[in-house]
């Protein structure tokens, strides 16, 4: 059995919708879809989930927001159109609409997250009705009849252990089934939302549930580069990478799969396949549990993440003190921080933060710090872009560091710092936001061509 997971931009319009059923309805084994809400459908365009955002800022300001009621119900009427449905549905939607916004106008964090969700439960309803109008009997089943059971975290939604059981029946179901995307229902029957562009973490939930053979995750582009296309030019494109070299990448900014989604996957070694909704033909790119390596594909990307902050302490004889960090981590802990990184010398430690988390505290903080850790110095530094190498071949093959550091050295590129996990599937670099593009340009080069 597949489990298949489309994006939004998959399912933007009438006339993505029809590919996207087309494929879905080309295999017998294609059991199971998962739908985002409609996307953009041109590069201004706005994603229906960023309409429903506004949506609910109006009422929530208590402003009038008829029209942007309306421009929701214009996206589905569009493809309602399109497709020869009849506009039945729509008046569904907006009932729903309007009950999520009469009951939980109290309850704002409900309401955003009630809302929110419709962008992938009408787009559900709709694709489930118009696939079954084509002959092929089709059901809409929505997250609480699946038996996704989240946490209570609005708009930030984890999937709980006792969810899997249920889902495991949907294989039970003789016709093909249409799960939305992007959120869960909570233990207090709520819906909740899983972090943007959760709909992945969705597939991957339904994929582990039903024992999938194969998750495929349909997106716009033929598989995951080995960069950023918009920093490099025509990078190759991943055959095989494995979930922790995922884990990495996506972790420093690799957008095409979430991180978060790995999770449910990589426990039971479901397969995913990365694959364009405009060209099914590609391969796409496999996420696997092992890959082969060779001595060209020792490493797998190459990203870099902006918006990073150094806390950097110094201390005189740190390391013969007991308990110095637990007490700075104690520190963060306070204000609810959580780090990223810490890479450590002797007498000194660096606290790697993303730059969102310190943002409005920071003062308070570095006092906290100065007060309770009696430093000897004590600096920040923001503007840190990290350049990540991920490759599981790195701890076998030697040279990999060098092949690096050497580019970014020939690039005039200067290293604020250096990390290695112990589990050497990747090296992290600290390099300021300026010189990021061309360190990935430099290093892709170096290492690629
Ligand atoms: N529609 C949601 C978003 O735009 C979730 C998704 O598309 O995966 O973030």
């Amino acid at each position: 059995m597949k489990v298949l997971k489309f994006g939004g931009s998959s399912v933007a319009n009438a006339e993505q919708i029809k590919k996207v059923l087309q494929i879905f309805n080309s295999e017998a084994e294609r059991k199971i879809m998962i739908v985002s809400a409609p996307g953009k459908r041109f590069p201004n365009d706005i994603k229906t989930t960023d309409l429903l955002l506004r949506l609910y800022e109006k009422v929530n300001m208590n402003l009038d927001y008829t029209h942007k009621k309306a421009q929701i119900i214009e996206r589905y009427r569009d493809i309602v159109r399109d497709l020869d449905m009849k506009e039945d549905l729509l008046k569904a939607f907006e009932d729903t609409l309007d009950y999520y916004i009469e009951h939980l106008k109290d309850k704002p964090s409900r309401l955003l997250d009630a809302l929110l969700s419709c962008g992938e439960d009408f787009n559900a309803q709709l694709l489930a009705q118009y696939n079954t109008l084509q002959g092929y009997p089709t059901q809409y089943i929505s997250p609480k009849e699946a038996g996704i059971v989240v946490t209570d975290l609005p708009q930030n939604a984890q999937v709980l252990e006792e969810s899997y059981e249920k889902i495991l029946s949907l294989r039970n179901y003789s016709d093909k089934l249409i799960i939305p995307g992007f959120f869960g229902v909570s233990r207090q029957n709520y819906r909740v939302t899983f972090p943007r562009g959760g709909s992945d973490i969705t597939g991957a939930i339904i994929a582990r549930g039903v024992r999938a053979d194969l998750y495929e995750n349909f997106t716009d582009v033929s598989g995951i580069f080995r960069a950023n296309p918009t920093v490099v030019k025509k990078p190759q494109v991943i055959k095989e990478i494995t979930y922790r070299e995922m884990r990495e990448l996506s972790y420093a900014g690799f957008g095409v799969f979430h991180d978060e989604a790995l999770q449910p996957l990589y426990k039971d070694r479901i397969p995913v396949v990365i694959k364009n909704t405009n060209r099914p033909q590609d391969r796409g790119t496999f996420i696997l549990h092992n890959r082969e390596i060779d001595t060209k594909t020792v490493v797998s990307g190459i990203s870099c993440d902006h918006c990073f902050t150094v806390i950097n302490i110094k201390k005189y004889l740190m390391n013969r003190q007991v308990g110095f960090v637990k007490k700075v981590l104690g520190i963060l802990e306070d204000y609810n921080i959580s780090f990223e990184h810490m890479p450590s010398g002797i007498d000194s430690i660096s606290i790697i933060l993303r730059s969102h988390q310190i943002k409005d505290v920071e003062e308070d903080v570095l006092n906290d710090i100065r007060r309770k850790c009696s430093v000897d110095d004590l600096n920040i530094e923001h503007d840190l872009a990290i350049l990540m190498v991920v490759g599981e071949g790195m701890h076998r093959i030697v040279g990999t560091a060098n092949k690096i550091t050497s580019a970014l050295a020939k690039a005039n590129i200067n290293l604020r710092m250096m990390n290695q996990g112990a589990s050497e599937i990747s090296i992290m670099f600290g390099i300021d936001v300026k010189d990021a593009n061309k360190a990935v340009q430099v290093t892709y080069n170096n290492y690629f061509n």
